[in-house]
């Protein structure tokens, strides 16, 4: 029996789980039953609003707090974390729909972002700094925002509540959390171990409910002092505007189209494994999903005929059938994907394999060869396990086409040429570059950044401690007494 249980229709408010002000409540859904696993709370700007005063209260006893005490309450929260790994890893897989074994994989990493800014609590400083004479002194100090304001989408939720809460309450915030109202049970596992490892009433808040009314009502709060917000690229422009109005700073993770790029004389042994596995992993619903995939001309048929042959083993399944892909989040996303799908044949795409759905919320893995440059699904995210194929001859046009998108995430280099993958790391303009790997495995603390419509943040990694925190800087004369 498990003794991690998100309760029925309740917010976390103030260190204790209450019922929406006026009751409401949101049908959570098992993606491959389409059947509901729960009710969760529907917030209304009422109740956003007592989560925002009860962080508020709690803000200037959580700023004085020793960073040290601070950094042991992450530490316990991140020890409750690995004590509850198979609970929370089939909240996370069941709510999202993806693989038992990805969402084991995602409360690891959460695990791993709370550990590491547990460490860090402590470790932020300001600076001392230069003086015209022995007679001034000068320095900075890090300083809490105060009230910080964290709104997630439903991709990857326990990931993304640890990578951002964890570092807004080391640097000494207290924090109002909105989950995505599609799959916001991961996000409220984690805010109840929080509350089991003794975080003051108030210093962590959550409530869900629809991103309309609950996601608006707080990125527009006037008592707000900081807003992290992942999701689409639409909402973030909505949430810029919302900052805006009360003057305050927000970071923005948005939307992506990440390319795999691969030169002739890649190990494609490696390659082609992790190229299909960045498309399929979340049924490719990953902000840096690896959705375009350029090849070196000379050996386009061969990288090409060997995804395919690698797409069609991927296995679909139920969370519980731990298998290799799940189906899509939801009815809308899945009509979407579906949208995309008919959309490309008509555009003058070939269908190399995949191009529709077995059925429920699956999509079949797909892969969209000879697309144009000016095709939907190359331009737009597809938020689906669709890759679109296009070839390049040498490097100079290799990161043309890199470049050729609006966004700029995550671009992944394939080559055994050490001054080609940095020539290719040093022009492509994304916030992340991987070389003969997708992404940031073996690597400590990567900051999680973007360029260009994918937002910018310095999100991951020690970075984040100084999102989190403004600086003030104070300037002494020393008098002679
Ligand atoms: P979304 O933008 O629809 O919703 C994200 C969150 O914003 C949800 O909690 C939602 O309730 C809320 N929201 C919706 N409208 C709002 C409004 N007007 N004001 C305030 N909040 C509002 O995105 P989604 O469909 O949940 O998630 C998919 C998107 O997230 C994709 O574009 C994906 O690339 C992006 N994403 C980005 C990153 C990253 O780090 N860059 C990571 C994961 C996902």
């Amino acid at each position: 029996m498990a003794d991690l249980v998100v309760p029925d229709a309740r917010h976390l408010i103030d260190g204790e789980w209450v019922a929406a002000a006026d009751k409401g409540e949101l049908p959570v859904l098992d993606p491959a039953t389409r059947e509901v696993i729960q009710p969760v709370a529907r917030a209304e700007p009422a109740d956003v609003d007592a989560a925002v005063a009860a962080a508020r209260r709690a803000a200037p006893a959580w700023a004085a707090t020793n960073p040290s005490e601070r950094g042991a309450a992450l530490r316990r929260w991140a020890d409750l974390i690995m004590t509850h790994v198979e609970d929370l890893a089939r909240y996370e897989a069941r709510d999202v729909g993806k693989p038992l074994s990805g969402g084991r994989l995602n409360i690891y990493i959460a695990h791993g972002i709370v550990d590491y800014f547990a460490g860090a609590a402590d470790k932020l400083t300001g600076v001392t700094l230069p003086t015209r004479s022995p007679d001034y002194f000068g320095f900075t100090r890090p300083e809490p925002y105060g009230v910080c304001a964290v709104v997630i989408p439903w991709n990857v939720p326990a990931v993304l509540t640890a990578a951002n809460v964890a570092p807004a309450l080391a640097a000494g915030n207290t924090v109002v959390l909105k989950p995505s109202e599609v799959a916001p049970l991961a996000p409220f596992a984690l805010v109840e171990l929080a509350r089991r490892a003794g975080l003051p009433p108030g210093v962590l808040n959550a409530v869900t409910g629809l991103g309309a009314a609950a996601g608006a009502a707080l990125t527009a709060h006037p008592d707000v002092d900081h807003i992290s917000f992942v999701g689409s690229t639409t909402t973030g422009r909505a949430v810029m505007r919302a900052a805006a109005g009360n003057l305050v700073p927000v970071k923005l993770e948005l939307g992506g189209k990440s390319p795999n790029v691969v030169f002739a004389d890649a190990d494609l042994d490696v390659a082609i494994p992790a190229i299909v596995g960045s498309i399929t992993e979340n049924a490719g619903q990953n902000c840096y999903a690896g959705s375009r995939l350029l090849v070196e001309e000379s050996i386009r048929e061969e990288v090409t005929g060997r995804v395919v042959e690698a797409m069609r083993a991927v296995r679909l399944g139920a969370w519980d059938d731990d298998l290799d892909m799940g189906p899509l989040v939801s009815a809308a996303q899945h009509e979407r994907v579906l949208g995309h799908l008919a959309e490309a044949p008509r555009a003058g795409a070939r269908v190399a394999t995949g191009g529709g759905s077995p059925g429920g919320w699956y999509v079949e893995p797909t892969v969209l060869d000879r697309v144009d440059p000016g095709m939907r699904v190359v331009r737009e995210e597809v938020f689906g396990p669709v890759l679109a194929v296009q070839s390049f001859r040498g490097t100079r046009e290799a990161v043309e086409m890199m470049n050729d998108t609006d966004f700029g995430l995550l671009a992944s280099v394939w080559t055994d040429d050490v001054s080609r993958a940095l020539r290719v790391a040093a022009d492509v303009r994304a916030g992340q570059v991987s070389v003969n790997q997708f992404h940031d495995a073996g690597v400590i603390g990567f900051p999680f950044n973007m360029q260009k419509d994918s937002g910018f943040s310095r999100g991951g990694g020690y970075g984040a401690l100084r999102e989190y925190t403004q600086e003030k800087a104070v300037a002494v004369r020393l008098l002679d007494r």
